[in-house]
């Protein structure tokens, strides 16, 4: 995929906002514990390479990602610091992710014992973290049996460096601890059956910590909050209060390339969803479905100059419309993502306009919206 570097739209990054963020969290830790920044999915649609740069300036002490290119392409811009792959990798692909010095998640005691004959061939020793399911359901060890199984597997075997063992919690963003309790004891349960000495027990995502939740995690998974945004995902609900200042770095920003006005009973986009009923004044906006922009969008209100005025018609692929007040100049700044909190179309707003989380919206984001860092 191209950048459009030649069309008035880009994804805009406040580094400063990127650095603070992880600078607080790094304050907020307790004196034993450490931060492994997550820039998994271009760093949620930010920029992994840059985002992993900035968080390198500011201390971190490792990194995660979801699968092992995303691994690969910190390797290759010259990141030192230690890396873990989150998902499942293929075993063929364990004595790649060694050479590379790079952690892989075991999920069971099958992908030891197949990833291990890959090893010992070409005489690599593998980093890896196990993986308990305590109540995710997505992956891990979740039988007594198996996990006693691959501890005693590993024990003096040098095919593996057992550097950690973690969970991941459904729920750490919820008011109601009943559940994320319940994986805090399951996971104590398998603790309890650890036959290995893993340097990192590590638990914590952005919500657990920022929400001050109280369970031991040797390092923190600190993702969404890197971005500046509040890990609590109520639909349309406020915010849970985090314990540190979080400053949202993304913005959306483009221009109208066309105003023109439309006359009484004259159809807007695909379908001719919106009709206008007297003379109208339309924007275009040279993005669309295609950028990650999704359809959904369809009456949601951005900025055109100072007005926050409705996308009117479909999202098309490339381009969408909006209704303007009045006559207002091509090139015209147009911010369809603001990284103000309290705007109207702030990321929140639209991710709950879409029955989203800014997550989503964040990723969908793609490779055709250039990156442009400041600060
Ligand atoms: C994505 C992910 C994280 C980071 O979650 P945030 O909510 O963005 O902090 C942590 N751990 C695992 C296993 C993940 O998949």
């Amino acid at each position: 995929m191209v950048p459009g570097i030649h069309r008035p739209a880009a994804v805009y990054v406040d580094l400063a906002a990127i650095r603070q963020n992880i600078k607080e969290e790094i304050k907020h830790l307790r004196p034993d514990q450490k931060l492994f920044a997550v820039v998994k999915a271009n760093a949620y649609g930010h920029g992994a390479v840059r985002i992993a740069q900035e968080a390198v300036k500011v201390g971190v002490s490792g990194f995660c990602v979801a699968i092992l290119d995303e691994a690969l392409e910190l390797r290759r811009a010259g990141i030192i610091q230690p890396i873990l792959v989150l998902g499942v990798t293929p075993v063929k692909y364990a004595p790649l992710a060694a050479v590379n010095g790079i952690s892989l998640t075991v999920p069971n005691l099958k992908w030891l014992q197949d990833s291990e004959p890959e090893l010992s061939q070409n005489h690599l020793q593998l980093k890896i973290h196990l993986a308990v399911d305590s109540g995710m359901g997505r992956i891990g060890f979740s039988e007594d049996e198996e996990f006693i199984a691959a501890n005693e597997f590993l024990l003096n075997n040098q095919n593996f460096n057992v550097e950690g063992m973690f969970t991941h919690f459904a729920s750490a963003d919820s008011s109601d601890d009943s559940y994320f309790l319940s994986q805090v004891d399951r996971f104590a349960h398998f603790k309890k059956l650890l036959k290995l000495k893993p340097r990192w027990i590590h638990v914590d995502n952005t919500a657990a910590s920022v929400f001050n939740k109280r369970v031991h995690s040797d390092l923190v998974r600190f993702g969404i909050g890197i971005y500046g945004l509040n890990p609590s995902s109520n639909p349309a609900g406020p915010d849970l209060k985090t314990a540190i200042k979080l400053k949202p770095a993304m913005s959306f920003v483009s221009e109208l390339v066309q105003v023109h006005t439309i006359h009484k009973g004259q159809g807007v986009g695909y379908g001719s969803t919106y009709i206008a009923d007297q003379d109208e004044i339309i924007g275009t906006v040279p993005v669309g479905y295609a950028d990650g922009f999704i359809r959904k969008f369809q009456g949601f209100k951005i900025k055109v100059g100072s007005e926050y005025c409705p996308i009117v018609g479909r999202v098309c692929m490339d381009q969408l419309m909006v209704k303007l007040p009045c006559k207002m100049a091509v090139g015209t700044k147009v911010i369809l993502i603001s990284n103000d909190p309290q705007a109207p179309n702030s990321i929140k707003k639209a991710a709950d306009y879409v029955d989203s989380i800014h997550y989503e919206v964040a990723c969908l984001l793609d490779d055709r919206l250039p990156r442009i860092y400041y600060n």
